[in-house]
This record gives structure tokens, sequence and C-alpha cells, in this order.
């Protein structure tokens, strides 16, 4: 994931059960609604008209989990492993692999196919009715920008100080905070590497990804 590719931030989730609707398996429909704001720009305009339009619709969520057991045999996928094959029906049941503890959320994403069918995006925003809401997220973002920049200008630039920075970010458009943001972060991270913590199972090696699908 880079964040150049981030076009949006998810700002509440929540599950959702559906005892109208059932599953493939015969249980209720319980499913992930989140909501999600994004900046209107240059850059994400085609993006907005290809949402309105339907034209991207299908997601996924990349998370980790602490456990993945078969729904046939409850056997642990990741350190047992057993015979049955997702998809396939055993006795009349399908296999299906049951995510459990999930231990992070990492992106949700626009796909060609889902991993879950049914996973897509189900309602727009009516900006004219959401102005206020829209215009505290970007309050919220504007802040969450300067307080990043002031982080990683302790880093990079050690010299200068949390106020000073504050006073030179007050004066920048969204737009130049993004970039400095983008800037100092590189150059922080340049200085002390992130590293990932969770490490992904080695099940299902036709797919790199889909260890982190639900
Ligand atoms: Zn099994």
């Amino acid at each position: 994931m880079k964040s150049k590719d981030q076009s949006a931030r998810i700002y509440t989730a929540k599950v959702i059960t559906d005892s109208e609707r059932k599953t493939a398996d015969g249980e209720d429909y319980t499913y992930i609604e989140a909501k999600a704001y994004m900046v209107r720009t240059e850059k994400n305009k085609d993006l907005i008209a290809e949402i309105d339009a339907g034209i991207k619709k299908e997601t996924s969520v990349g998370c980790a989990v602490r456990d993945i057991s078969c729904s046939i045999c409850g056997r642990n996928i990741k350190t047992e492993g057993c015979e049955h094959k997702k998809g396939n029906v055993y006795g009349g049941k399908i296999c299906c692999y049951l995510l459990s503890e999930p231990t992070d959320a990492y992106e949700w994403s626009f796909v060609a196919v889902p991993a879950q069918k049914n996973a897509g995006v189900i309602k727009s925003f009516n900006p004219s009715e959401e102005r206020e809401k829209l215009a505290e997220w970007a309050r919220e973002y504007t802040d969450e920008l300067k307080s990043d920049i002031v982080r990683s200008a302790a880093t990079v630039i050690p010299g200068l100080t949390g106020e000073s920075v504050g006073e030179i970010c007050d004066a920048l458009s969204l737009k130049s905070l993004k970039a400095l943001r983008d800037a100092l972060r590189m150059s922080a991270q340049k200085n002390m590497p992130v590293i990932r913590q969770l490490e992904s199972s080695d099940c299902d090696n036709g797919n790199e990804n889909s260890e982190y699908k639900i």
C-alpha cells in the first residue's frame, strides 16, 4: 500500500445483521458498513464520477486476523491445515474459512472481483445535506495533518519547535499541508524505517493478499 493510492478515509464502521437475508450457508446475513469521506479535488474527480456511476462498486477489506479455521472440521488453517477446500460442499455444508479475532485493518479498496460477493458501495453522500459534517471532517483531517507534520518535523528538523511548526502550518493550504506531511514523513521514515508488525500466514500461496480478505 502506498499513501498516494489513498483516496478516502473511513471514519466509522459497524457490523449489521439483517435476519431477513440469509447467507449461502443459511445463516443471518451479517455485514460491515463503513462510512468514508474524501476531499473533492481535481485528482479525485474521476474516482468520484466512477463511484456515482456505479463503475467503481466492488470492494475488499484488507485485514489481519489471529485465527483462520475450517467450518467443516474446525481445524486451525494457519497451524494445522486440513483436507477440506474452500467453496466445496461436504455432507451438504459449504466449506468456509472462519476468520476470528481481527487484529488489524489495513485498507478498504475497490477491486475487480471481491473475495466476498455482494461487498460494495451501497450509498454515496449528498454533499449539500452533509456540508456541516464534511466541514467538521475537513477540520479533523487538517488537524491530523498538522499533528503528523509536527511529529515528523521533530525527527527531521529537531531544531524547530513544535510551536513554530504549528504556526507555519496555519499559513498553509490543505494541499500544501498534505505535500509537507508526505515529504516530512518520507524523510522521517528514512531516519526510522517503519516495520510492519504483523506477519502474514503462508497458507493460500496462490494469492498474496487472500489471507487478509473477509
Ligand atoms: Zn477442514
